[in-house]
């Protein structure tokens, strides 16, 4: 096993650990959060239409210039949020580079980054890639909400940047507002800028309202979204980040260095679908499937009587466990002996302790799928 000192703490992410592990065992894959079902046939025919139509060499660096335009309406639509489509939104290879991209064009070796734990695995490993450190403030269970000391304690230390999820995977929390004008004016004391990963803002249920930093302070935060949970494409990794044009020159000149430049044909595509969405009632119709899906689930496990924790907001359910196995221990026993699949969270804390007795479960699947983890975990 080689790698550079900075990348060697990492090991293989669990979401490809326990995919395999699902499939080895032939088990119900709730584990890692991919739908097991395709997107639209409408987006898929774009682009096939844009592949036929020569829409097949490197893109401009930092998007389309259509589907800039499309990111630009569907920001001041929904968020009444203005960014300049030249200078102020760039096209990233899904959310995951737009983050990387943010972190390696922007800090220095030394830097302090801070986010919430649990977080998404990816951020640890590119906050190293940058050589900066990371620390975390819990979001503890079962209301998964922070300490406001505990925050303010942390923004004391002037960190650079503040990486931010909400809707929050793997809780399923979607941060209220008073909560994200606490954590604003914290980062606005501080001088620290804010990366806001918002893939789910699509996915919020019922009495919960997605709110982006961005609506509270916009020259301060790099909003980051994707075409991968709204569209059910994770496989196309087309991810945008929109933010004040300083900012995006940073995180352009890692960018362009990654990747150069995303999927053209699918950049077209993905512009179609935000473009027609909301005229096709598709996002009601998205968040009333998933709507019945995430009740699915909880029915399932109450009846398996493992506690899930109801979620705001993501395609994902915290549950609680009883016993004192390790969440890696359950989660491969849950495998074996039940043959469901679920993802132990311990990546996601670097303060370990504050994973026991959680698993994580997605519903991003079929209720044939659904029904079938059902039909496993009675008893
Ligand atoms: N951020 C979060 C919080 C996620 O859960 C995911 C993927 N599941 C991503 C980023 C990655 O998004 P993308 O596939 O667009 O890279
Ligand atoms: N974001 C997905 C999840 O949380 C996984 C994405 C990945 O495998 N990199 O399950």
């Amino acid at each position: 096993m080689t790698s550079s000192r900075a990348l060697a703490p990492f090991q293989t992410s669990v979401f490809s650990v326990f995919s395999r592990l699902a499939r080895d065992a032939g088990a119900v894959n709730l584990g890692q959060g991919f739908p097991d079902f395709d997107g639209p046939d409408w987006i898929l025919d774009a682009a096939h239409q844009a592949m036929r139509s020569g829409h097949n060499q490197y893109a401009m660096s930092h998007g389309a210039t259509r589907l800039r335009r499309a990111i630009a309406g569907d920001n001041e639509r929904r968020l009444a949020l203005a960014y300049d489509v030249e200078t102020e939104i760039t096209v990233t290879s899904g959310a995951t580079e737009a983050v990387a991209a943010a972190m390696l064009g922007l800090l220095d070796p030394g830097d302090e980054v801070l986010t919430f734990e649990p977080y998404y695995d990816s951020y640890p490993v590119c906050v190293a890639m940058a050589g900066a450190t990371l620390r975390a403030v819990p979001l503890r269970a079962p209301t998964f909400t922070f300490d406001r000391d505990e925050l303010a304690a942390a923004f004391a230390r002037k960190p650079k940047m503040f990486v931010l999820n909400t809707p929050h995977n793997p809780t399923g929390r979607v941060l209220r507002r008073d909560e994200l004008e606490f954590l604003v004016d914290c980062a606005q004391r501080a001088g620290t800028w804010i990366v806001s990963d918002e893939v789910y803002e699509q996915l919020v249920f019922k009495g919960h309202e997605h709110l982006s930093p961005a609506q509270l302070d916009q020259e301060r935060t790099i909003r980051v979204s994707s075409a991968a949970k709204t569209f059910s494409l994770t496989g196309w990794k087309v991810g945008w980040a929109c933010g004040p044009s300083d900012l995006m020159d940073g995180l352009r000149r890692a960018h362009q260095s990654l990747v150069f430049s995303t999927a053209a044909p699918l950049q077209d595509a993905i512009a179609q679908a935000l473009e027609q969405a909301p005229e096709r009632g598709y996002y009601d119709e998205f968040l009333a499937n998933y709507t019945t899906r995430r009740d699915h689930l909880q029915t399932t496990l109450e009846g398996a009587r493992l506690d899930p924790i109801a979620p705001e907001g993501t395609y994902f359910t915290m549950a609680r466990y009883p016993g004192d196995e390790t969440p890696n221990a359950f989660a491969r026993r849950l495998i074996e002996e039940k043959g469901v699949a679920s993802i132990p969270p311990e990546s996601f804390y670097e303060h370990k302790a504050h994973a026991q007795g959680l698993i994580r479960f997605a519903f991003c699947k079929t209720l044939v799928q659904l029904n079938a983890a059902r039909e496993r975990l009675r008893g």
